[in-house]
């Protein structure tokens, strides 16, 4: 028999073997995903919450712990997709939801709050003169985008193999038919020469250039500040509008991965954890562009959204943002990131399978491919049932990662948390040693 053949039973007999002990160790998560099956479609409302062979229901949380309706409690590596940084039960953000509690809420008209979190952001976002809240990441892309193409009078968009950006917004592998009709033209992520030739090509009718300086949902591969700076330089001689796409990556300093870098965009996008844990999307940039949502002026644009300002969101989110996360402690969170994912690449480097952790900062990915990874094209060849085998290892040792192998940290974490995570992953690389060799 062929070895690779060989191989590939035998990893998928070892899921078939983790399926059956996920089963028996969570009855209750079971019975529930059937119940909900009858009024949900496979009892899921956010498919990347979906995992087989039923996923796993949560009961509570506490700091950077989550505890399932099995009664199991892991240490929470997935930290809502980058939106938990402030863990679940911050006393500074409690009180400040409890403030808006005793206030009211749903008031239907301008909040100091709004005010708050908004200059927080101006102040740290060099590239941010003004800003505006939205509901969801995928909200604040849509307008941005919209806005682009109402201020250009253009009509394309030039997005990158790999990139994520909402729902409606995917660039995977696969097409999703559900993509929001757009004429979007498609770079290759960490490419110059090929995007340059694309930018050329279509100069006339693109209104902007979209991009996650760090691909968050492809596997946390970073843009490289050689790329991201020629883009920048690209589009500004050709007056074309730039957008990055921070909703993850702002958490890299005070002032996300583009103060890191030191490249201003003309627009970005934020989310996640910004909302102190609440709903949350921002767009937001350029003054001259910007200026044009302003309703006391002439033929302005209209931006709605009942929950804009959203009293939980604006009030958490200042206080978060404020208190909490400030630069200083972004810069510590990211620097303690750093260290732990080398820590976990020392582990992976004595794996008898190609394993490694890529990303920047408090955020990082497993991959089971061996090389530089510059793009998804690179992490094609990975063996992703060893990563599914690496998922239910991580359940088994109690920790919570994504299925696809996000591990992201929140601040509640420290080093006790760090060692369980190292330990896991070094119970993992023994206990699979041999495997898909
Ligand atoms: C999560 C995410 C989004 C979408 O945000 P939602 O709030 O889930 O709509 C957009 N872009 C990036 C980079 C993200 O990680």
């Amino acid at each position: 028999m062929n070895t690779s053949l060989k191989s590939a039973q035998s990893i998928q007999s070892l899921i078939n073997e983790a399926y059956e002990r996920y089963t028996s160790k969570n009855p209750l998560s079971h019975a529930q995903n059937k119940k909900a099956s009858g009024v949900l479609p496979g009892g899921n409302t956010r498919t990347v919450l979906y995992s087989a062979p039923f996923p796993i229901t949560l009961a509570s949380a506490e700091g950077c712990y989550i505890t399932s309706l099995d009664g199991h409690t892991y240490v929470d590596y997935l930290g809502e997709f980058t939106a938990g940084l402030y863990g679940h039960t911050d006393p500074i953000i409690r009180e400040a939801i409890e403030t808006a509690l005793d206030n009211g809420w749903v008031r239907g008209g301008h909040i100091e709050q709004e005010e708050d979190l908004a200059r927080l952001i101006c102040d740290r976002f060099p590239s941010i003169d003004l800003v505006r809240f939205a509901n969801s990441g995928t909200e604040a892309n849509l307008y941005a985008i919209a806005t682009a193409r109402a201020v250009s009078n253009k009509n394309k968009i030039m997005v990158f193999e790999g990139g994520y950006h909402g729902g409606v917004l995917t660039f995977g592998s696969s097409a999703s038919p559900l993509r929001v009709p757009y004429e979007f033209v498609l770079g290759q992520f960490n490419n110059w020469d090929s995007t340059e030739s694309l930018l050329e090509e279509n100069r006339n009718d693109l209104a902007c250039v979209l991009i996650e300086p760090m691909q968050g949902s492809s596997g946390c591969i970073p843009a490289s500040p050689e790329f991201l700076s020629a883009l920048r330089e690209w589009t500004s001689k050709h007056n074309i509008i730039l957008i990055f796409d921070e909703v993850m990556t702002s958490r890299m300093s005070g002032g996300g991965l583009q103060e890191v870098y030191d490249i201003r965009p003309d627009l970005t996008t934020l989310g996640k954890y910004i909302g102190g844990g609440f709903s949350f999307g921002a767009f937001g940039g350029r003054e001259d562009i910007m200026r044009r949502f302003d309703p006391s002026s002439p033929n302005y644009f209209s931006h709605a959204g009942t929950f804009n300002n959203n009293v939980f969101t604006m009030s958490a989110g200042a206080a978060g943002y404020g208190k909490v996360f400030t630069p200083d402690v972004a810069r510590d969170l990211s620097k303690r990131g750093e260290t732990l994912r080398a820590r976990l690449n020392k582990v992976a480097a004595s794996a008898t399978f190609p394993m490694q952790f890529t990303g920047i900062g408090s955020l990082m990915n497993v991959h089971m491919c061996s090389g530089e990874i510059k793009s998804t094209r690179d992490t094609s060849g990975s063996n992703n049932e060893l990563r599914d085998l690496f998922y239910f290892d991580m359940l088994e040792s109690n920790i919570w990662p994504a299925r696809r192998g996000m591990l992201n940290l929140s601040l509640p974490m420290g080093e006790v948390e760090f060692e369980r995570l190292i330990n896991a992953v070094e119970i993992f690389v023994e206990k699979r040693r041999g495997v898909a060799t």
